[in-house]
């Protein structure tokens, strides 16, 4: 991970928004561009503030301006000052009674959310601050509002709400933001995206702008009720019922208007300060077909934030080891026609009929000479929002010879005729064991893939790969 980056699965808390009082914060001033300044603190390790003197932050803080921008529409106007601080310098400007020095989700909008105090580039939940202020000076709306439409634009965030939480409304309109709940972050965040989904961002912006400043449920529900011509009680109800297809969990939504992943097979190039994710394609009902830079995830993000996340999780490499750009393979089947995107970086992608429900009938995936150089993993992930176990096939052609291992669930074979395995050459068990020699050619992999109910999380790829002990070419 590149210092000063976000570290993904951190919880999230104390993200004030501090108006109304000028707070001094640390820093230098080290580069301006269209829309910010960015700000050093002399405190950060070395090690970060080389990365940034030395790394475009303001490219990444101009991406996040221009994707948001989309739906917001946010006007020109005084530049934001970015600071990026340590923890304990974030802790101590923003006035946080406890910090946690390790915490870097922490952080704090300033001086009428003009000024930003985080721990890497870009905290979009601060930046979500700034940009309404921009957007909308003179609205005063409750915590719970404000802190809510800073939860709701935002892109591979963990800023998801779990839809089974029970949480009164009446409790969550009164909270301030730095009560021990926290229910103004989460089921104020579900209730702006949920009202963004549903009726529009421009509907939701004007909400905002007209709603009251005094924590009183009566005044909510009253101006509720008068500007969307709808009860609070049966939005409350709906926005955490879970609906088919759909996560327990659901997530930020992301403006998905940055560039469209390329999907002819050749390597991409990733610069992840002007390009954190890639917006997928229609794949039409087909598979895609990605590579990852070792030790890099693989993740597929539902651009409204409604449908789970697709991902599968890389082994990992030791420090100091050699990274490859083809690491890692993932085959997914995309499972409705819902926009989505790729978190970059993505080394190579390819759409086609990679998983199909009979071997004859799936298309070949060339692996990459470069997946050869090292260890690394073939993922095969598909819809299995059914009631039954299903099968699924993948044709792959191998440049090198080399060793495969699975567990459970997967069987391999240089031809379709998995069963009786003697057919294969040489005979391959239907479950594929520790280390099976292969030969360079094709090799066709079988993979039973449970059935899940509606409602219920996929359970993540664990079940559903295949190792390649590659020792480099052979
Ligand atoms: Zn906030």
């Amino acid at each position: 991970m590149l210092p000063g980056l976000r570290a993904r699965g951190l919880p999230f808390f104390l993200l004030l928004s501090i108006a109304g009082c000028d707070v001094s914060l640390p820093g230098m001033l080290v580069g301006e561009s269209a829309h910010f300044r960015l700000f050093l603190d002399p405190a950060l390790d070395p090690q970060t503030a080389a990365y940034w003197e030395s790394h475009d932050g303001l490219a990444a803080l101009e991406t996040d301006f221009a994707d948001k921008r989309t739906m917001l529409k946010t006007p020109d106007g005084q530049k934001i000052d970015y600071h990026l601080m340590t923890p304990t310098d974030i802790g101590a400007a923003c006035g946080f009674p406890e910090f946690d020095q390790d915490d870097l989700e922490s952080g704090c909008a300033v001086n009428d959310q003009h000024a930003i105090a985080a721990a890497y580039i870009p905290h979009q939940h601060e930046l979500m601050h700034a940009y309404l202020r921009l957007l909308l000076p003179d609205a005063l709306p409750i915590p719970f509002l404000v802190e809510g439409i800073a939860q709701s634009l935002g892109c591979h965030t963990e800023a998801g709400t779990s839809l089974n939480g029970v949480v009164a409304w009446e409790q969550a309109t009164t909270e301030d933001a730095d009560d021990q709940a926290q229910d103004v972050y989460s089921q104020g965040g579900l209730f702006a995206r949920y009202l963004i989904r549903t009726q529009g961002i421009d509907a939701y912006l004007r909400y905002y702008a007209q709603a009251p400043s005094r924590r009183d449920p009566a005044l909510f529900a009253a101006n509720f009720s008068a500007f969307w011509s709808m009860n609070i009680d049966d939005v409350w109800t709906a926005m955490h019922t879970v609906a088919a297809g759909a996560a327990t969990t659901d997530g930020s939504i992301c403006p998905c208007s940055l560039a469209t992943l390329p999907t002819d097979g050749q390597l991409v190039t990733n610069d992840l300060l002007s390009q954190p994710y890639w917006t997928l394609p229609n794949t039409y009902g087909s598979s895609i077909a990605l590579t990852t830079p070792s030790a890099e995830d693989f993740i597929l993000d539902d651009c409204e934030g409604v449908a789970p996340e697709i991902f599968s999780i890389s082994p990992g490499v030791s420090p100091g080891a050699t990274i490859y750009a083809d690491g890692n393979v993932t085959l997914a089947e995309v499972p409705d026609a819902r926009p989505r995107y790729a978190v970059a970086p993505i080394s190579r992608a390819s759409v086609g009929h990679y998983l199909a429900d009979d071997c004859a009938t799936a298309d070949a995936y060339p692996l990459p000479a470069d997946f050869f150089n090292a260890p690394g993993s073939v993922f095969v992930i598909a819809n299995q929002l059914t009631t039954v176990p299903f099968n699924k096939f993948i044709q792959l052609v191998l440049p090198y010879a080399t060793q495969v291992a699975g567990p459970g669930s997967a069987g391999i074979c240089d031809s379709c005729s998995f069963e009786p395995s003697v057919a294969c050459t040489p005979p391959m068990p239907l479950s594929v064991g520790f280390g099976q020699p292969v030969a360079a050619g094709p090799l066709n992999a079988e993979f039973v893939l449970q059935g899940l109910p509606a409602g219920i999380e996929p359970p993540g790829p664990e079940d559903n790969f295949l190792q390649f002990l590659n020792t480099g070419p052979q």
